[in-house]
């Protein structure tokens, strides 16, 4: 559990009052045991407090409530489904933010199968943004296991990742316009459906993984794609990473784009899946040490043939052990789930130290054998535990206790492990945070491995945005004192 000590700073209560005004009673919520989700994170790894939480209908109320915090100095914590991993939607534990949710903004505003793009407010959720694409016989690729709780303007502040980036990108590559209420309460709206555009800075890009330390992001345009007609998903056992990778290779040169998903899993995570989730089995016959779960799309009827083919040219090759393809519905279902559990496993199972790292694709067996051996030795018996997406090079290393030792012990080994493996990544040319942002979790972090002149680049642009710092204060960037105006 990670918390700051708590002393009562707050909101002058006059200034709640006036700010629940700016709504009415259907904007905010107020009640110690309504407002209690929204400050504890999903994992239950962050919590925070806040006396109000203002949930604004419109673009137009969101202004007029930002308008009011930004007039009277009340720091806003931008927050979403509240599915974020890294505490950058809680507000700190002294109580002197306000929350403001876009859950009320829900709204789809346009939908054009003709230019493939999909108009949408903050709080529509994502699984909501992509049924309404299939609904005209398109894709909206952003996928991820909390899609049904997720909004789309968490998704937008934290560049969301998932299981379809090898193919389509991360959420920024499908963002076309912005519309986002700045710190001061002004709109600004960017809601281009352009696929060209050079006329000066692209300024959705500063907004677009900002965590909303920048301006809340209120709608936005977003590009879709052709509903692929045929979908093929396979398990299979490899001998490690380094096999993993090559087959990806080979997988991309027979199949091309075709290939959605390329998803390894040690196996560890099978055997905690069975601890905690009886209702998964083993979808091979023999174990192996590593599975790679592999997704391909395309408009072509003859896909699985191609993928069949595919796996038995890469087993005469030596880099597949056993594959599966899955032959119904429920097969299928049931090795995305495996996968897709994976978040759910370890909040289930316990206590293990996450690290959501990027290293280049040709790094990844590399970073896998420093890591192991790295911490197998500080740490006899620690349980490794890895999945990631091995096309975009993003491995979540997160390693548990070893089976002897108390978990709160092994919690206390956080900076130490946290150093061990970011070392070990910074020096392959990797990222400390590849999919879940810096939030509160990884302040100190960033300031020690980025460049001095990136952080002050961050810390300038923040400050021209967001010179009261009022706008998510502490998250990204480290709190500085306030203007002594404010
Ligand atoms: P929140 O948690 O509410 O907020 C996240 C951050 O964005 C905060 O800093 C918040 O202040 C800011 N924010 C939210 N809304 C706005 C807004 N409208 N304007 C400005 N700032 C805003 N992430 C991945 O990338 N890939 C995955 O595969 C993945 N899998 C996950 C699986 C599970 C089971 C869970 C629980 C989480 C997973 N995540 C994953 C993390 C999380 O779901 C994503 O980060 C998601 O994009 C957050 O969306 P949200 O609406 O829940 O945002």
């Amino acid at each position: 559990m990670q918390t700051q000590s708590a002393t009562s700073v707050g909101v002058p209560p006059d200034l709640i009052e006036r700010l629940k005004a700016v709504t009415g009673p259907a904007g905010y919520l107020d009640r110690p045991e309504d407002i209690a989700p929204y400050c504890i994170a999903w994992r239950d790894n962050w919590t925070g407090r806040t006396p109000l939480v203002m949930r604004p209908n419109s673009t137009a109320e969101l202004s007029r409530i930002v308008a009011f915090c930004a007039e009277h100095g009340v720091p806003m914590v931008p927050q979403g489904g509240n599915t974020g991993v890294t505490g950058g939607g809680q507000p700190h534990p002294d109580g002197s933010e306000i929350i403001v949710s876009t859950n009320r903004m829900r709204s789809i505003r346009a939908v054009d199968p003709m230019g493939d793009t999909i108009t949408v407010e903050a709080g529509v959720p994502l699984a909501e943004i992509q049924a309404a694409a299939r609904k005209v016989g398109r894709l909206f690729p952003v996928s991820l296991a909390s899609e049904g709780t997720c909004e789309i303007g968490g998704n937008i502040s934290t560049n969301a990742g998932g299981i379809q980036v090898l193919r389509y990108g991360s959420t920024r590559a499908l963002v076309l316009g912005l519309e986002v209420v700045l710190p001061d309460g002004r709109v600004w709206n960017g809601l281009r459906a352009l696929r060209k555009d050079s006329a000066g800075y692209d300024l959705k890009q500063i907004f677009i993984g900002a965590e909303g330390t920048l301006g809340i992001v209120s709608a936005a345009v977003l590009r879709l794609m052709p509903l692929p007609s045929h979908s093929e998903t396979a398990m299979v056992g490899v001998d490690g990473p380094a096999e993993s990778v090559r087959l990806l290779g080979r997988l991309r040169e027979s199949l091309g784009e075709r290939v959605t998903s390329f998803e390894l899993l040690r196996r560890s995570c099978l055997d905690y899946t069975f601890a905690v989730m009886p209702a998964h089995s083993d979808p091979l016959a023999a174990v192996h040490p590593w599975y790679v779960m592999i997704s391909v799309d395309g408009p072509d009827a003859g896909l699985r043939g191609q993928l069949e083919e595919a796996l038995v040219a890469a087993m005469e090759e030596g880099l597949v052990r056993d594959a599966v393809v899955a032959s119904s519905e429920r097969q299928r279902a049931a090795l995305l789930a495996l996968r897709e559990d994976q978040g759910e496993v370890q909040k289930l199972f316990g206590i293990g130290i996450k690290h959501d790292i990027s290293v280049p694709v040709s790094r990844i067996a590399e970073f896998m054998e420093r890591a192991d051996s790295a911490l197998e030795a500080t740490y006899p018996g620690i349980r490794l535990y890895a999945f990631g997406h091995v096309g975009d090079g993003n491995i979540h290393y997160n390693p548990f206790a070893p089976a002897d030792w108390d978990g709160a012990a092994f919690y206390a080994e956080t900076a130490k492990v946290n150093r061990i493996v970011h070392d070990i990544v910074v020096e392959l040319g990797g990222s400390i945070s590849a999919e879940h942002g810096l939030g509160q979790l990884r302040l100190g972090e960033a300031e020690y491995y980025k460049a001095a002149v990136e952080m002050e680049l961050m810390r300038r642009i923040k400050a021209a945005i967001d010179p009261l710092n009022l706008m998510n204060p502490g998250k990204v960037l480290r709190i500085r004192p306030r203007p002594a105006s404010v």
